[in-house]
């Protein structure tokens, strides 16, 4: 096992609040590793402190055998950042942005321009070289921002909401590309809010709340630790008053959510069974996925 990103009870308040509180990880070169948690939970705190871009008030770091945050100027330069937001310079084209974000790491323009046809095949954008940055898509620009990060070739990408405001033909695509750099070795720290991103991208994840790491795991091991096998879904104007009489007849564990019931079972035949005699009820009978992991273990409520 090769860990190249280390923490130890990680702190760190703002205001006298703990944003994050003792936290412990090890991620494995090559891993996709995912970061979950509803807003406010401490994913960004946590990947600025992983990159030394602000200081922990303790705990202990490393980043490629590194120390972090003393030594993070050194481990940055074998690592790539996709921001949340994305913050190319809309004054320049494609191509200068990848140069001029190359010379950040102390690249010569030849080094740099001799990466670029392969860094914009890999993003599609071969056709947009000379495009000023105002006039791609937000799939583009996403795009645009992943070829970027990969300008040094790192060793270790964070992405923080890779794929969020994209469309789902424009998020297909990143994440096939993520997959092409899993593939060629590179370690991959995701956060993100799609659970159908986190299940089909990541080797293993984790769920945060409160600045703490509240379970870890493969994507079917917190489903199958977490989880009844099968989910049915109960929706209708009287769901409610249907639960209240017959749902825990018939599921280990139920959730009642507006008009609809969360029913999850190990056999969900005897349920679907009475339900087809329930006209004014409609459901939808599914396995258990990882959006049930996560709402059972940060709750239903929102977040803001
Ligand atoms: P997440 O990425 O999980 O949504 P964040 O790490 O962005 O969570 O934020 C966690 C908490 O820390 C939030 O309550 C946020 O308001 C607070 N926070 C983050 N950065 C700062 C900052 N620079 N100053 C004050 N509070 C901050």
């Amino acid at each position: 096992m090769n860990t190249v990103i280390r923490a130890r009870n990680l702190q760190k308040s703002y205001a006298g609040q703990r944003v994050v509180d003792g936290l412990n990880l090890d991620i494995q070169r090559g891993e996709c590793f995912g970061l979950l948690g509803p807003n406010g939970a401490g994913k960004t705190t946590t990947l600025r402190l992983l990159l030394g871009l602000i200081a922990p008030d303790g705990g202990e770091l490393g980043l490629l055998d590194h120390a972090v945050p003393q030594d993070a100027r050194i481990a940055r330069l074998r690592v790539g950042v996709v921001p949340q937001f994305d913050n190319l310079d809309p004054d320049f084209t494609v191509t200068e942005n990848l140069l001029v974000y190359g010379r950040y790491f102390g690249m010569s323009d030849a080094q740099i321009r001799a990466r670029i046809p392969g860094l914009l095949a890999f993003a599609n954008l071969t056709a947009k070289r000379d495009a000023k940055v105002p006039t791609l898509s937000g799939g583009m620009k996403r795009r645009l921002t992943l070829a970027r990060a990969l300008v040094n070739d790192p060793d270790i990408i964070f992405l923080d909401e890779p794929t969020t405001g994209l469309d789902p033909q424009a998020r297909h695509l990143i994440w096939q590309r993520l997959r092409e750099l899993t593939a060629q070795g590179k370690t991959l720290l995701l956060t993100t809010h799609f659970m159908e991103e986190a299940e089909r991208l990541c080797h293993r994840l984790a769920v945060m709340d409160h600045g703490k790491l509240i379970q870890q795991g493969s994507p079917r091991e917190l489903i199958e630790q977490n989880i009844e096998p099968q989910v049915v879904e109960v929706f209708g104007e009287t769901s409610a008053a249907w639960a209240g009489q017959h749902a825990a007849h018939y599921a280990q564990r139920f959730e009642t959510s507006g008009e609809s019931v969360f029913c999850y079972v190990q056999d969900a035949q005897p349920l679907v069974a009475h339900l087809h005699t329930q006209n004014e009820l409609r459901y939808l009978h599914r396995p258990a996925n990882l959006e049930d992991v996560f709402l059972k273990l940060t709750g239903r409520e929102m977040r803001e």
